[in-house]
Formats: C-alpha cells, structure tokens, sequence
C-alpha cells in the first residue's frame, strides 16, 4: 500500500519547490479545518498555523492538483485518453444575448450555458470570477443572470487603484475558497468556471467524496496556458517591454498569443513566449491546457474573433450544451457546408493538442529540472 503522505510532503514537494498555486484548495478543504491546523501565508502560499493540530489524514496532499496520486482513479472515472482527455464533439458557438456579446471574453458562451442553467433552475448559482478593478478579481457567487453578466469578460475598466487592492494584479482568482462558502449559505446544486488546476481539484475532492464538492453539479473549465502577476517588478517588467502602461490596457485575452486592447481602441498581439517572466513560476509545472476533467470546456484558440471554441467532454456536459443550443442561447458559427465544418473542426482540435502538448513537454522539463535539485528563484 502507498505511504500516506501529510502537509509536510506537500510543503516539501509542492510549496518548497514553487510550483503551489495558490489556489487554496488544501487549506480550504484541511480536514482539520475547525482546529486551525493550516493557513494561507501573507505569500498567499499555505502553511501550518498549528503543527500540533494536524489530523496527518493525508487529504490536503491527496486533493492538490500538482500532486499526482489520485491522477489514475481520475483518468479512470473520466475515460481520460491522450493526447487531451475524452471528449464527445468540439464546435465553436457564440451567445444570442445582444448585452453578453458586447462584454464577453470570446464569444460568450460560457455566460449564455450559466444562463441557461439558472433559468431553468438546474443550478442555484455559479461559481464565477467578477471584476473587481483594473486586473484584479475576485471569486465569487452568482445568483442572477444580471451577476453571470457583471462577470463576464475579461476587459479591465474598473475604477479601483492598485493600493486599494493591496498591490496585487493579478488574473488568477482563487474560486475553490467559494466552494468552502457554500455549505454555509445553504446552497446546493452549483456550476463552476475554473482553470484546468481549480477543476482538476474539485474532481479530486469528488473523487474522494469530500463535503461541499458535491453541491458542484456542472464544471465549465478554461484553456489555460499560464496566469500572470502584474504587479511591482512584474509590472514594471511588463511595462517596458510591451512600451504600454497598465492604465491604458481595457482587454486582455489569450489565443494563440495575448491579445492586448488599449483604451483607445488599438488592439496588438505579444507572443506567449515574450511575457513569460510575468507569468506564475507555477504554471510552469501545470500539465493541463484543456481542462481534461471539466464537463465543457472552453477557450478562444482555433475560433474567430467573436465565438468561443467549445469541447463537450461528459455526457452531463453534452447535455447542457444541447438543450441551451436548442432553446437559443447559443447558436453555432455557419460553415459553407458539412465538409468545411468537418475540416474547421479538424484544425481547432489540431491547435488544442499542438497547444497541451506543448505544454506538458513544457511541464515536464520543469519537473525534471526541480527533481534535479534546481528551485525556482521566486517560491512562486
Ligand atoms: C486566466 C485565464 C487564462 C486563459 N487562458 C487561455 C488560453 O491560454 N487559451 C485560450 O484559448 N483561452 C484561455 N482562456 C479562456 C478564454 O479567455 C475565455 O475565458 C473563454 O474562451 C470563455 O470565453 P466566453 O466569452 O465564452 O466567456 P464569458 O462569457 O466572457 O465568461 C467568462 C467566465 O470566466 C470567468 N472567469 C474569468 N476569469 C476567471 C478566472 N481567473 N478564474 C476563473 N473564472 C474566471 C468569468 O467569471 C465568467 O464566468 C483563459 C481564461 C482565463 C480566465
Ligand atoms: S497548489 Fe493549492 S492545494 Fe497545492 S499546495 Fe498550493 S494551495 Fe495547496
Ligand atoms: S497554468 Fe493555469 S491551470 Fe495551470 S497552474 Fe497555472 S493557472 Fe492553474
């Protein structure tokens, strides 16, 4: 039988090695939660708030998504095949909703199935990330289509300054803290939007059987090639190489390249490999683009402007997507005839799995670099 491992492995091999993500999931879900065993640092990284109160119960280890031991019951309950994960169709679709499509990120069709989903009281609420100010958001709980709205998109036109905010800029947003909330709001039946680590923990916990993951019903989950840290050195880095300031930046997104969109209108694109000191040391070490365990999964590479690329991966997801597709929350982008759209499919999957490929090839010669004894110069 495998050795149990406890917090001290995961600050060994995951904290002391950079690669945490700060995204909260073992202190949140410590099974020694009521004792105060563990906390989030001031480094936003977690740690022991009291050694002795530790149950050494091994989940906070278990649940982390850059730890692998629960990685084959995954794959197994998940029919997870290389190079992307299962998956039942890809399509690229945008919303019906004139006031989404103004604000969203690519083609708003994750705000359009949320949609759906409350409307028809599938869902008490989401799980979903609102804008709080320039480059900075916050987990949050959305009960109303007019919530899913407010956290749609990804443009940054907030009025609050970096101090107010506590010097952080960032476009990572710590949701798994929320699901800890739900239990204590008294709600049940939730989606969730999170990056391939959030979900990739949800599923650990429901794996495990682990309270409050099991209000968490629908899982969409984003592309993600890495997150970033824009602030001090980072910002300034940032800054000078891109010859923009923070300020005049209204969007950001990532497609094949980050596509930046000023203030004033002018849109330019940066490629991924120009920003990568900006980006979280953590990301480095993360095998996942496409989300291989979400439900749907969702991003703007291999679409056009304006629609989002789209991967039904559960049955529960295919469903969703269906019955919003039927009752016009989405529609489809129109191709030429059923050739072109086989052949458009084609290519927006060739992109997926050039884009995970690249970046667990990228993951694991982090990881044999660390296994070598080399640790990133910041700890994350
Ligand atoms: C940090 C990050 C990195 C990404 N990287 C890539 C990439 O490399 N390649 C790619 O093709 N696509 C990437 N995406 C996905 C892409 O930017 C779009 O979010 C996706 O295509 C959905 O667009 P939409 O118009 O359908 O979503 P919308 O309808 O605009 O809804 C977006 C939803 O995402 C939620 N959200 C926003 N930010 C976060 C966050 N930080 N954490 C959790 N939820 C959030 C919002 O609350 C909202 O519910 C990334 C997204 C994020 C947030
Ligand atoms: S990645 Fe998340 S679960 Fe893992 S150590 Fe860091 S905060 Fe904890
Ligand atoms: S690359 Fe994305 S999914 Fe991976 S650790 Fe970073 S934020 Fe999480």
């Amino acid at each position: 039988m495998e050795e149990l491992r406890t917090f001290t492995d995961l600050t060994n091999e995951v904290v002391g090695k950079g690669i945490c993500g700060k995204c909260g999931g073992c202190v949140s879900f410590c099974s020694a939660g009521e004792l105060n065993a563990l906390k989030i640092g001031e480094d936003e990284l977690p740690q022991f708030l009291n050694e002795d109160n530790c149950l050494k119960c091994g989940i906070c280890y278990l649940i982390c998504p850059q730890t692998n031991t629960l990685n084959a019951e995954l794959q197994e309950k998940f029919g997870w095949k290389p190079p992307i994960g299962d998956f039942q169709r890809i399509t690229s679709a945008q919303t019906t909703n004139r006031k989404v499509k103004e604000i969203c990120t690519d083609g708003g069709v994750v705000t359009a199935l949320l949609t759906y989903l409350l409307d028809h009281n599938l869902i008490q609420g989401a799980l979903v990330s609102k804008k709080t100010g320039r480059f900075a958001r916050k987990a949050t709980i959305a009960r109303t289509s007019e919530e899913l709205i407010e956290a749609a998109g990804s443009t940054f036109s907030g009025s609050l300054h970096l101090e107010e905010l506590g010097g952080k800029y960032t476009t990572y947003t710590p949701i798994l803290s929320t699901v800890k909330a739900l239990e204590k709001k008294y709600l049940q039946d939730m989606a969730v939007v999170g990056t391939p680590c959030q979900v990739n923990a949800i599923r650990k916990m429901q794996c495990l059987g682990i309270l409050p993951a099991h209000l968490i019903k629908y899982s969409i989950g984003l592309f993600c090639i890495e997150n970033f840290y824009f602030d001090g050195v980072a910002r300034e880095r940032l800054e000078r190489k891109l010859a923009v300031r923070l300020e005049d930046i209204a969007k950001l997104n990532i497609k094949d390249d980050l596509i930046i969109t000023l203030t004033k209108g002018a849109t330019f694109h940066v490629p991924l490999g120009e920003i990568h000191e900006v980006a979280r040391p953590a990301c480095f070490a993360c095998q996942d683009f496409s989300n291989e365990y979400a439900d749907i999964s969702v991003g703007g590479l291999g679409s056009p402007d304006g629609y989002t690329t789209t991967l039904l991966r559960t049955k529960v997801g295919a469903e969703v997507y269906d019955e919003a597709f039927r009752k016009g929350y989405i529609r489809e982008r129109a191709w030429e005839d059923a050739e072109a759209s086989r052949r458009g499919e084609t290519k927006m999957l060739a992109k997926i799995i050039s884009f995970a490929k690249g970046k667990r090839t990228r993951a694991e010669k982090r990881l044999s670099e660390l296994a070598g004894g080399e640790i990133s110069e910041e700890r994350t």
